[in-house]
This record gives structure tokens, sequence and C-alpha cells, in this order.
């Protein structure tokens, strides 16, 4: 297994040690595992003056996986858009072909009072939302800013899916949907949006190869309102990548804290990038509090999909629950009767589950 390490900015660099101190053990324990540690990001761009260098470029194109913290912090919002860390990571997700991002929302019962929701509405909760990821109104030409036939200044995006696009992530939604509950549910704006018009009427055609997948379809508002009122309604979402990024941090919330939720972003060969579904949290980043169970059990994801070995997938997610069930809380996800620990106390906690 050669995975590719970028802690990126923020409390980045924290959370991912935690999630290298578990493949440690698992090396120590006889995986076969070689990393090679690479910058992304605003480390990159103060490293070389690019946020996705050639040096990392060369690295991730020929790793079988990825594990990322996350980019971004306010000393680089004022950069060039070029040169911002975000651009780093739209760079990166583009030239591996990483098209389909992966998020599951999964209520852990010991966290059932972290959630803003009544428990009775999440517990149990177990939803995968597959967003579109190099696609859609963040990539679509053209765009920018300028002065109108009016004189006036006006900016301006371009939603946009080829068919090609639609259909393989309609692929990868409907046999995940296959490998769970058989229910998905395509979340489009059709009324309004012609490109997401088009998107359901080749999701709807897709649909004929998997007989055994119930299809729903439900406008991107309603898909809103519907997560936070009844989220158990759904197994599989699938939807384009900005209705994707909004409904997937809505979905995180319903599970008490983004410092729990990992995400996997794959190309057509299961090669994929494995980070925290959270960003860089420069408010808390230098001060070991961070929850690294995203990150860590983004490392689970890192072993179902891209290595297929379920086993150590079941072995890191059973760890995760284990430190939960002995009561360990990040500041995050802290309750009265918890113990609270920091960012790498968390870490020892798993790594000593995992023994
Ligand atoms: P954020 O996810 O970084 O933080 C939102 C809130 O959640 C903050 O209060 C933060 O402290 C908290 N939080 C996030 N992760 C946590 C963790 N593991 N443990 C405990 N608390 C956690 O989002 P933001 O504040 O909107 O963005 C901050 C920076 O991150 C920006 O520069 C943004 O562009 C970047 N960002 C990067 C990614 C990515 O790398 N994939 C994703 C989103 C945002």
């Amino acid at each position: 297994m050669k995975i590719a390490i970028l802690p990126g900015d923020g409390i980045g660099p924290e959370i991912v040690a935690q999630a290298v101190r578990v493949l440690e053990k698992l090396k120590a324990d006889g995986l076969a595992v070689e990393t090679v540690t690479v910058p992304l990001g605003g480390a990159a761009y103060d490293q070389y003056g690019e946020p996705y260098p050639e040096a990392t470029r060369d690295v991730v194109r020929t790793a079988d996986a990825i594990l990322l913290g996350a980019v971004g912090g306010p000393q680089y919002d004022t950069l060039p858009r070029d040169k911002r860390p975000e651009r780093g990571l739209l760079a990166i997700r583009k030239d591996l072909g990483l098209f389909g991002n992966l998020r599951p929302a999964m209520l852990y019962p010991e966290l059932a009072g972290a959630s803003t929701l009544k428990p009775e509405v999440v517990a149990g909760l177990d939803i995968m939302i597959v967003r579109e990821l190099t696609g859609d109104i963040y990539f679509g030409q053209p765009r920018g800013i300028h002065v109108n036939d009016a004189g006036e200044r006006e900016g301006f995006n371009t939603m946009r899916y080829s068919e090609s696009e639609i259909r393989r992530i309609a692929k990868v939604a409907f046999e995940i949907a296959q490998k769970r509950n058989k229910k998905l549910c395509s979340v489009d704006k059709a009324n309004v949006l012609e490109c997401t018009e088009f998107w359901k009427e080749i999701v709807i055609d897709v649909a004929k190869q998997y007989p055994d997948v119930e299809l729903s379809h439900m406008y991107v508002d309603n898909a809103a309102m519907q997560l936070v009122r009844n989220p158990k309604q759904f197994d599989v979402i699938v939807t384009g990548n900005i209705f994707g990024d909004i409904l997937s941090d809505e979905a995180s919330m319903l599970t008490g804290s983004i410092g729990m939720l990992p995400s996997a972003s794959l190309d057509a060969n299961n090669k994929g990038l494995y980070e925290p579904c959270h960003g860089s949290a420069p408010d808390i980043a230098g001060k070991n509090v961070a929850n690294p169970l995203a990150t860590i059990l983004s490392l689970a994801m890192m072993m179902r999909y891209t290595f297929a070995r379920e086993d150590i997938a079941k072995r890191i997610e059973t760890a995760v629950q284990t430190v939960l069930r002995q009561g360990y809380r990040t500041a995050d996800i802290y309750e009265a009767g918890t113990q609270k620990v920091s960012c790498s106390g968390m870490g020892d906690a798993v790594v000593a589950a995992l023994a």
C-alpha cells in the first residue's frame, strides 16, 4: 500500500499525525504500508509558491491512496485566487479525476446527545451522500467578475454537466445503494435549472441497469428540509457538486460534530483521496484540541474502498466505537459525565483500542 500523506494546514498536521499513528500500529502488526509525506495548500504555497506543486503532484499521481488533513487559513485569503490553498484542493481532485465523493453521515449511539436534533430523530442514522466532485458550477466556464453591457460590475458562474459525468457518478451511487438498503434519492433543482433537469433525465436512464434499487427524486430545497425533519428516510443520496457540498455539511451536523465525519473521493479505479469533511479549523489550530476521529475514520474508508480490506476498515471503526464507549471525548463532542481528551490523547486511546 503506497499512501501519500498530505497534512495540509491549520489542524491538518495534528489530526493527520493521529491517523499516521494508527497506520504505524497496523504496520507493526504486519500490514505492508509505505508512506510519503508532501505538502498541499497553504503549506505547499509557503514551501514552493504553489498550492499544488510538482513535487506533490509527482507523489500523489503514483500513490495508491492519499490521506489529507485539510487546507486553508486566514493568512492565505488575500493571495491571488490561483495561489490560494483551496485551489490546491480543487486541482488535485481534477488532476487525479476524483469525481466521486462519498460522505457517510452515521450517528454513533454514544453521541446521540451531541446532535442538536432530538435523539429519536437521529438515533440509528446511517446515510451515504454521493457528491459529484469535478464538475458543476465550481468548474464551469465561463466564470468571472466583469463589467456588463449596462456598465455595472457583475459576477457570474456556469452550472454545467456533461452526460458522461452524470452517468459515471450515477453508476457509483447505484452500486453503493445495491450494497446498502437499495434506496437512492437523486437531488436536483429540475424545476428551475436546465442543467439539473438533464441530470435527472440521465439518472433515470442509468436506473434501468439497476432494477433492484428504488430511485426517487427530490428538489434540493426540500432535501435540505427533509434532512432535518426526517433524515432516516434516506439511504443513499446522489447529487451534484454544489448541492452535495451544502447538504453533506448539513448532514454532518445531524451526527453531532463535523469532527466525526470522514470522506472519500474516488476515481474510476477506486484510487482515492481520503479526508475529514471539515476544514482546517484555524480557530483551534496548534492547540491540540481538534477531534482526529474523522481523519482516522477516513483511513478506515481508504482500507475499504481503495484496498478492499474490509477487515482492517472494521478494525479501525471498532476501535473508534470502543473509545467512544469508554467515554473519551474531544472538546467538540464533550458532554458532562464523559472524559475530555486532547487530540493526541484521542490518538492514544484509539491506538490502545486497536491493540
Ligand atoms: P472548518 O470546518 O475548518 O471549521 C468550522 C468549525 O468547526 C470551527 O469552529 C472549527 O473549530 C470546528 N472544527 C472543524 N474541524 C474540527 C475538528 N476536527 N475538531 C473540532 N472542531 C472542529 O470550516 P471553516 O471555518 O469554514 O473554514 C476554515 C478554513 O478551512 C478555511 O480556510 C476554509 O477554506 C478551509 N476549508 C478546507 C476544507 C478542506 O480542506 N477540505 C474544507 C472546508 C473548509
